[in-house]
């Protein structure tokens, strides 16, 4: 699957879309549960993203392990437009 190989640069960054009133593109840090290897962002809203993995408290919607993520680092150490979004999730209501 070489057009997946080309997508593993941004892995870190998920590529799904918001939903609940948010219709644009999700770009937020991704986080992998170490527990069953999930791969998914964190939104503060539970399924707020279409490729959500983990609620606010960091709980994994696959096993429902808590505080059990890491955050999933792309091979581009400096990627140029990394520096656009991460603090958004600081801004919960
Ligand atoms: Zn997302
Ligand atoms: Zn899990």
């Amino acid at each position: 699957m070489a057009s997946y190989e080309k997508l593993k640069n941004d892995m870190s960054i998920c590529d799904g879309a918001r939903v609940g009133g948010y219709a644009n593109a999700c770009r937020g840090q991704l986080y992998r549960c170490t527990g069953c290897g999930a791969v998914g962002c964190r939104q503060a809203k539970d399924h707020a993203c279409t490729k959500q993995g983990f609620s606010v408290a960091f709980k994994c919607y696959a096993c429902g392990a808590i505080g059990q993520q890491e955050a999933v680092v792309s091979g581009h150490a400096g990627s140029k437009s990394a520096a656009s979004t991460p603090e958004r999730l600081a801004n919960t209501d």
